[in-house]
C-alpha cells in the first residue's frame, strides 16, 4: 500500500519501501514497517542485519536511497535530524565530562535558546523521571555506568520527543545492572507513553522489554510479533533458530495425508507433526514441503520429555538416546542428548521436575506433535 493511501494515525511511524545502499551494497532492502504510537518496539537481529542503519534513517543521520518515513501525517524523510520530534540514546552515552549532570541534560535546550526558567523546570522534570534529581550537581566521572545511562536517557527525554531511539544503550552495563535497567526502562516507557524503538542483538533483552519485536536478517524483516509469537510461532527457520534455544534435525517427508505429514529422521525415528499446529507449514503461510523432500524439524528443548528407556519405541514422536552431558543452570537442568552416532540435541527440564536419569544406559526421548515445527526454507 502506498504511503499516500494509508490514513495517517497520530503518532504512528510509518515506513514505506525504505531502501539504503552503501557503495552499491544494500543494508536495508525495500522495508515496510508500521510502529504504533506509544509502543516499545525492539529491532532484533545478528550483527550486520541493518538495525542501526534503519534507526539512523529514522533519526535523520542517514539519508535513505529510496522510500518514505512518516510520523502521523508529517513526512520526515528529508527533514533535518534536529528538526525531527525524535531523539536518540547511543551505545556510548557521550556525556560531556567537563559539565555537571544538570548541564549535560540542559545542553540541547540551551542550543535551541529555550528560556532559562523553562530549562530549569524541564531538566528537573527529566532528572526526576530517571530518578537522578539528587545527582544534578555531580560530574559524569562521579557516576556509575547505570547512573550515566540514566543521565543520557534524561538528556534524550528533556525536549519531549514523540519517538525515542535507543541503539544498544545497555551494552556497556554488566548483566545484573542491565536486567535492572530493562525493567526500569520498560516502566518508564509505559509511564511516559512515548514510542521507544530499541536496537539490540540480545534476544533475551528483546523478549523481556518489547511490546513487539521486529526480527531482522540481511536487511529484511523476517517476522514482527510479540515475544510469545516470535518464540512459539516463528515464521521461518531463521527466526526459529535465532530466538531461544532450539533443536534442529533433518528429516525426509515420507507421506502427506491432507497436510498431516509423516517424517522419517535420524535412527529411523518417525515424527508426526500435528496438522494445523505450530509446526504445520500450511497454517503459517510457510512453503509446504512435498513427499520426498528433506526438511528441517525444530523442537524446543523444554518440550522434550525424558525417561528411562524400556525397549525400542514403537510409537511415533519418540527416540532412544544417551545422555552425553548434564548442566545445572539454576532454574533448569540441561541435558545434552546423543542420538545415534553424532546427532546432538538439548533437553531442558525445570529443576523441580528433574528426576535422576542414568548416564550409562539409554533414555527415551518423547515429544508431542504440536511442539514440532517443519521448515523447508534455506535456514
Ligand atoms: P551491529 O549489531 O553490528 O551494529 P547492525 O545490524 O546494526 O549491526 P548495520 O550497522 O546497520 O548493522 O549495518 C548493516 C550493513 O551495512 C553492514 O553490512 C554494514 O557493514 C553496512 N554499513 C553500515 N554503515 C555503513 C557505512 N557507513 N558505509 C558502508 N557500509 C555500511
Amino acid at each position: 500500500m502506498s504511503a499516500t493511501l494509508s490514513p495517517a494515525i497520530a503518532g504512528e511511524l510509518s515506513i514505506r519501501s525504505l531502501h539504503k545502499e552503501f557503495g552499491g551494497v544494500a543494508a536495508i532492502k525495500d522495508l515496510d514497517l508500521d510502529i504504533r504510537a506509544g509502543e516499545f518496539l525492539c529491532l532484533l537481529g545478528p550483527s550486520g542485519c541493518g538495525k542501526t542503519t534503519l534507526l539512523r534513517m529514522i533519526a535523520g543521520f542517514e539519508e535513505p536511497t529510496a522510500g518514505v518515513i512518516e510520523l502521523g501525517s508529517t513526512d520526515l524523510t528529508k527533514m533535518p535530524a534536529h528538526k525531527r520530534p525524535v531523539n536518540t540514546v547511543f551505545q556510548a552515552y557521550a556525556l560531556f565530562p567537563h559539565m555537571m549532570v544538570a548541564e549535560n541534560v540542559a545542553y540541547g535546550l540551551k542550543q535551541s535558546r529555550t528560556p532559562k526558567k523553562e530549562i530549569g523546570q524541564r531538566v528537573d522534570e527529566a532528572l526526576t523521571m530517571v530518578r537522578m534529581r539528587e545527582f544534578a550537581d555531580r560530574s559524569p566521572g562521579q557516576l556509575s555506568g547505570g547512573q550515566q545511562q540514566r543521565v543520557a536517557l534524561a538528556r534524550a527525554l528533556v525536549n519531549r520527543p514523540k519517538v525515542l531511539l535507543l541503539d544498544e544503550p545497555m551494552s556497556a552495563l554488566d548483566r545484573k545492572l542491565r536486567e535492572e535497567m530493562q525493567v526500569e526502562l520498560k516502566l518508564l516507557q509505559k509511564r511516559l507513553g512515548i514510542t521507544f524503538i530499541f536496537v539490540t542483538h540480545d534476544q533475551e533483552e528483546a523478549l523481556a522489554m518489547s511490546d513487539r519485536i521486529v526480527v531482522m536478517y540481511d536487511g529484511c524483516i523476517q517476522q514482527i510479533g510479540s515475544a510469545e509469537e516470535v518464540y512459539t510461532r516463528p515464521a521461518n527457520s531463521f527466526v526459529a533458530g535465532f530466538i531461544g534455544k532450539q533443536n534442529f534435525v533433518e528429516a525426509v517427508v515420507v507421506s502427506d495425508d491432507g497436510g498431516a505429514l509423516r517424517l522419517r529422521s535420524v535412527n529411523n525415528t518417525t515424527i508426526l507433526p500435528e496438522p494445523n499446529a505450530a509446526g504445520d507449514p500450511g497454517a503459517t503461510g510457510r512453503p509446504v514441503p512435498s513427499v520426498g523432500d528433506t526438511v528441517r524439524v525444530a523442537i524446543r528443548p523444554e518440550t522434550l520429555r525424558l525417561r528411562v528407556a524400556d525397549g525400542v519405541p514403537s510409537a511415533p514422536n519418540a527416540v532412544r538416546g544417551r545422555i552425553a552431558g548434564v548442566s545445572f543452570l539454576g532454574d533448569v537442568v540441561q541435558y545434552v542428548l546423543l542420538i545415534g552416532e553424532d546427532t546432538e540435541i538439548l533437553s531442558r527440564v525445570p529443576r523441580s521436575d528433574a528426576v535422576p536419569l542414568p548416564t550409562d544406559e539409554d533414555v527415551l526421548i518423547e515429544w508431542d506433535g504440536a511442539d514440532v515445527a517443519v521448515y523447508c526454507d534455506e535456514g
